[in-house]
């Protein structure tokens, strides 16, 4: 069990992230954007684009939703940071660092709060594609198969971890050392600070399928599993 954040964040990248992470910061630094209570407006968090269309995830998601759920919410969670954060030498780090740098701290909760919505959202946008679902490529599928028997109890356990969260959350697909796991997270937490690899998530907040599902959470979960995960996306984030 780790108990650090910091050391557990830095465990569940890869070596080049984390240096990728932290020559960012240092860069940053000295570029002055770690000045504290500095006048100038410095450096901000960009909102990353949607690698798809706003229409692309019809029908499962509704163009409506994802307008909302991407110009508003995603937004609104990066523009909070960017104004919690300026002129502070926190102002425009990468996310992973801010994540770092303020997890398990209560005085820091809102910074938090606000820099690990933006990634679980840039996260969830990415494991989704149009036309997404289908079959895991084979190296993926071997190592769903060692850890969950199948892809199909694979889907099941995600399912499973999606409807019980209890009020708003994230459900995921994680890489523990060998294994694959699947795991929840309530609010905005994530699973880096508990030192585990993110692969693939599910945003169950209501923002997320209200408008088109109402309360059957558990349609909007099978249908986002069955027909928009990119699961080359997922392959991609195994760290060999
Ligand atoms: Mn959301």
């Amino acid at each position: 069990m780790q108990t650090n954040p910091r050391q557990a964040i830095n465990s569940a990248l890869s070596r080049r992230e984390f240096l990728g992470a932290s020559m960012g910061a240092a860069l940053l630094f000295a570029m002055g954007g770690g000045i504290s209570c500095s006048d100038k407006a410095g450096p901000v968090q960009m909102l990353a684009a949607l690698p798809y269309a706003e229409s692309g995830l019809e029908p499962v998601i509704s163009t409506k939703t994802v307008g909302l759920h991407y110009g508003k919410h995603h937004k609104g969670y990066v523009d909070k940071l960017n104004k919690l954060t300026s002129g502070t030498r926190l102002a425009g780090l990468p996310l992973e660092q801010i994540i770092s740098a303020t997890a398990g701290q209560p005085e820091q909760q809102a910074i938090f709060n606000n820099a690990a919505q933006a990634w679980n959202h840039d996260f969830y946008w990415r494991g989704l594609k149009p036309k997404g679902g289908g079959a895991p490529p084979a190296a993926l599928k071997q190592k769903i198969e060692a850890s969950f028997g199948s892809v199909e109890g694979c889907k099941k356990e995600l399912a499973a971890a999606a409807n019980d969260q209890f009020g708003s959350g994230w459900a995921w697909l994680v890489q523990d050392g060998e294994r694959l796991k699947v795991t929840r997270t309530g609010n905005a937490d994530l699973p880096l600070t508990q030192g585990l690899r993110p692969l693939l998530t599910i945003d169950v907040w209501e923002h997320a399928y209200y408008l088109d599902y109402q309360n059957r959470r558990a349609d909007y979960v099978q249908a986002v599993i069955d027909k928009l995960i990119d699961w080359e996306f997922v392959e991609k984030n195994l760290l060999a």
